[in-house]
């Protein structure tokens, strides 16, 4: 059968993925054709086929916990909305949508909102990652476009990687940029971040600088470039203005390279070199991300570094240009429909009577939202203090991803009504829903979405829904139809929402307006459903889309000028101090994905970064009695705490720390980071500071240490332990990580308590002087549950065990083994550092010292880094570790 081409749902690099159907199941590959990846696929991509079927599916409508048909669950929805804004107005209700969403459902829901319900109050969780750059790039060109693309990286002299840790977090566009290096030996990778990360190994130069200085660092580079004579006069003066302003404040910032280096607390020679290789270099791309956008700054600092692409011309030309690497698979879809409180659709602003007229005219919208509504943070604050009285929530789960999570919480367990639509039901924020509805997911819903690269992909359904879930536009106009608005929302496909999508972004746009695809607008069902991936801007002249913007000098600011924002460096909203001393930063591992719904169901994805973890440099770790794989609390907020794994490392900044952004209360006790996090925001874009949190650490030493391998979950009965956390070890087997602060009288009649299984065989082992107990629950033949405690984290490793779950029968030596505990080696279990072939850490190493000194010599030998890569740069790095590389 032929493989359908759909997209990864997961980044915003935006990979092409080809799905095959086979008997029982689906298999996926990189697709080849696709701009974006051209066939590469990286260790999330390579797992989607196993998350199609999710455990957790949410099948049917419910309402306060009941199942209804779709028509009771639409008609409270809609009977709620419409009673409430007839009560307390418009701006009494709000949606709160998300970037997994596809254009199409997007455009529907802020059409409902903006356009006949009449308030702005519509935000995405892409305001969490994306709207510092959207304002940054508004104030500079005139409108949210990101110019250069993914091809110029490979045409770039120099690339500047500010505050994105690509190999973890865009793993495809990392292996593009290493391609691209081994084929241009010159090719200069400069990593701006506070952490060595694996992207920071394999740059060029690393500047580690201190956390939240990046606009001394740009502004410094300005005024350097100004004086070096790189300034492209001709550029700067017949293609932008504001110049002077902005020389000016780099200048009383950032006067010379030593106040630069005391500022960023960097090497002055480390400045220099920078600043000497942007200068030197003829094409430069910079990109960036979340270490620059989630600041309470993040707008001024990259205004700062587009002003260095100004000054030098540095835009539109091959291998030139600032490329904004969005977070999620569609949020600069989002950004395009003004899924974002402060934009209105199509790119127009909402502050524009004429646009407002139009927009109004081209929907037939009784009444146009006349004010940007409330941005993420400001919309949760009006639920708390009762504002906002009816809010629905759209594949997002806010109560883990916005900071101050507490609050957030509180507020929608207090909020008259809460409607929820997602692809699973048993999110933290699903659990607060009045009203309950079935999405349906990747796989099983056609539409559009925009990558980094302003690529427009077609995401295809290979699959039906279960039960009754149903496409989010689906549900959302049901609910306008609901409301009354008929006759607007009366859509069969998909297709048919996005010809309306793409005609309102050519709607009396005259080249005024760079986001227009309206040449799409005619595309029957058929060419929709054939679409293939281009860039925007698609018109009759350019009907392939258009990889590069403003290489004719031309911005869509009313005069045709691009502008230099003067930028005054500030610091972080709050400072560290005596009680909270460290910075915390939060962010992204490797193989999962935002709050677990998808990634978390993959064993595979599981074992790379299996629990919670605190990264703390040694030294601070040394200083506080922290040891690896101990447990610590880590303290933000209003004393709020969060109980994690610690990890000890020197690619950690003495003075911060690090803690992933994904777990939950679905996959740990107490580690929802987001509720140490206080909400302050950027004042230009209202981007969350999620990277400067002041906290503090402390140990928490436990009486007892423990894991447990079960087919069934066990978390609720584990509410006596001090810290838990889960991971997915099998299709059907659970692997809990738990310990506690004081052992029971008898760990037999607990472990029974735990495990639930009295009636089966059970073997076990206990050592009460060395507080070590071990059993095995067989049911028959068949291992069902085995449980170790041990007084410290050494214990067996845990993977080794997962084949006994497969075994019909166990043998003599299988139950031996699950007692005796025999083959512990080193703490908290092995960690799988391959996805794809399951390779752990431990045998990596163990190649490289006998010998390996090759990525592909680990391939050939151990299959680690042969398929997605996505390993490679942990795998080079040990290689550049081992004596045998340094002689
Ligand atoms: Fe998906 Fe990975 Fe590509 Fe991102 S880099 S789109 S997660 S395959």
């Amino acid at each position: 059968m032929k493989p359908i081409r759909t997209t990864c749902p997961y980044c915003g690099v935006g990979c092409g993925v080809q799905v095959t159907l086979e008997k029982g199941g689906v298999s996926v590959r990189g697709d080849e054709y696709h701009p974006a990846n051209q066939g590469r696929l990286c260790s999330k991509g390579t797992a989607l086929a196993e998350t199609v079927d999710l455990p957790e599916r949410l099948r049917h409508p419910r309402i306060r916990g009941q199942r209804v048909g779709w028509e009771e669950a639409i008609g409270a929805v809609a009977g709620k909305f419409r009673q409430v804004i007839d009560r307390c107005g418009p701006e009494a209700v709000a949606f709160y949508v998300s970037g997994q969403l596809l254009t199409e459902d997007y455009y529907v829901a802020n059409k409902l909102m903006k356009g006949f319900i009449g308030s702005a109050n519509i935000d995405t969780n892409s305001r969490l990652c994306m709207s510092s750059p959207v304002m940054a790039h508004k104030r500079a060109f005139g409108e949210d476009c990101v110019p250069a693309s993914y091809e110029d990286l490979s045409r770039a002299d120099l690339v500047v990687l500010a505050g994105t840790n690509l190999a973890w977090c865009h793993p495809v566009l990392f292996r593009r940029l290493a391609e691209a290096k081994r084929e241009n030996p010159k090719l200069y990778v400069v990593a701006i971040d506070p952490r060595r990360t694996y992207t920071a190994d394999r740059a060029s130069l690393h500047l580690p600088l201190k956390p939240g200085s990046d606009a001394v660092l740009f502004n410094g580079l300005l005024h350097y470039l100004h004086g070096s004579g790189c300034m492209d006069e001709i550029f700067v003066r017949e293609h932008t203005e504001g110049l002077e302003a902005a020389l000016a404040e780099a200048e009383a910032s950032a006067p010379d390279i030593p106040t630069v280096a005391r500022a960023c607390d960097l090497p002055p020679d480390l400045v220099r070199t920078f600043y000497a290789r942007f200068a030197a270099s003829r094409r430069v791309v910079s990109c960036y991300s979340q270490g620059l956008n989630q600041s309470s700054s993040g707008t001024d600092k990259l205004n700062a570094l587009l002003n260095c692409h100004l000054l030098t011309g540095r835009i539109g030309r091959k291998g030139c240009g600032p490329l904004s690497l969005t977070g999620q698979p569609n949020a600069m879809g989002g950004r395009e429909v003004g899924g974002l409180a402060t934009q209105l659709a199509a790119h127009m602003a909402i502050e524009d009577p004429i646009a407002r007229e139009r927009v109004g005219r081209f929907w037939d919208a009784p009444r146009v939202a006349s004010e940007p509504g409330l941005k993420a943070v400001e919309l949760f604050d009006s639920i708390a203090s009762g504002k906002i009285k009816a809010v629905w929530i759209m594949a997002t789960n806010p109560v883990v991803s916005l900071p101050d999570a507490d609050q957030v919480k509180r507020a929608l367990a207090d909020c008259e009504f809460v409607v929820v639509s997602d692809c699973v039901g048993d999110t933290d924020t699903a659990a607060l829903a009045d009203v309950l509805l079935p999405a349906a997911t990747w796989g099983e819903k056609d539409g559009t979405v925009t990558n980094s690269s302003r690529i427009v992909s077609r995401q295809r359904s290979f699959r039906t829904p279960p039960g009754e879930a149903r496409p989010d536009w689906w549900i959302v106009s049901r609910v306008a139809k609901a409301m009354g608005y008929g006759a607007q929302f009366d859509y069969a496909s998909p297709a048919a929402i996005f010809r309306e999508h793409a005609a309102l972004s050519g709607f009396e746009n005259a080249g005024e307006r760079q986001f227009d695809i309206g040449v799409l607008a005619d595309l029957t069902d058929a060419e929709y459903d054939e679409l293939e991936p281009l860039p925007w801007p698609v018109t009759v002249a350019a009907p392939r889309g258009t990889p590069r913007l403003f290489g004719d000098g031309r911005f869509p600011t009313p005069n045709g000028r691009a502008r230099f924002v003067a930028v005054t460096p500030r610091v972080p909203a709050r400072l560290p101090d005596n009680d909270l001393p460290f910075v915390l930063n939060t962010g992204r591992v490797r193989d999962q994905w935002h709050t677990m719904a998808r990634t978390g169901a993959v064993p595979r994805l599981a074992g790379h970064a299996p629990e919670p973890f605190v990264e703390i440099h040694p030294d601070d770790a040394r200083n506080l009695s922290l040891t690896e794989q101990g447990l610590a609390w880590v303290r933000g907020k209003d004393g709020k705490e969060v109980l994690m794994r610690v990890k000890l490392s020197e690619r950690q900044r003495p003075g911060s720390l690090f803690v992933p952004m994904h777990w939950n209360g679905q996959f740990t006790g107490q580690g929802r980071v987001n509720t140490l996090v206080a909400a302050n925001t950027d004042p230009i874009s209202g981007q969350p500071e999620f990277k400067h949190a002041p906290a503090a650490i402390r140990p928490c030493p436990c009486a007892w240490y423990g894991f447990v391998l079960s087919r069934k979950a066990i978390h609720p009965r584990l509410r006596y332990a001090r810290y838990w956390a889960r991971v997915r070890a099998g299709e059907a087997l659970w692997r809990y990580e738990a310990a506690g602060d004081a052992a029971p009288p008898e760990w037999a009649g607990r472990a029974r308590e735990l495990l639930g299984t009295e009636g089966d065989i059970w073997i076990e082992y206990h050592d009460t002087l060395r507080n070590q107990y071990r059993a095995a629950v067989l049911n028959g033949e068949k291992l069902e549950a085995a449980i170790f405690i041990g007084p410290d984290p050494d214990l067996p490793p845990r993977e080794s065990l997962n084949d006994l779950f497969e075994k019909p029968v166990l043998t003599r030596d299988d139950r031996m083994r699950l007692v005796s505990g025999h083959s512990a080696s080193g703490c908290g279990g092995e960690r799988t550092v391959c996805a794809c072939f399951r390779i752990s850490e431990q045998a990596i190493r163990q190649a490289i010292e006998q010998g390996l000194t090759s990525v592909e010599d680990i391939g050939r030998q151990l299959g680690a880094g042969s398929n997605c890569g996505s390993c490679l740069p942990e795998l080079e790095a040990w290689l550049r570790q081992s004596p045998d590389q340094g002689q």
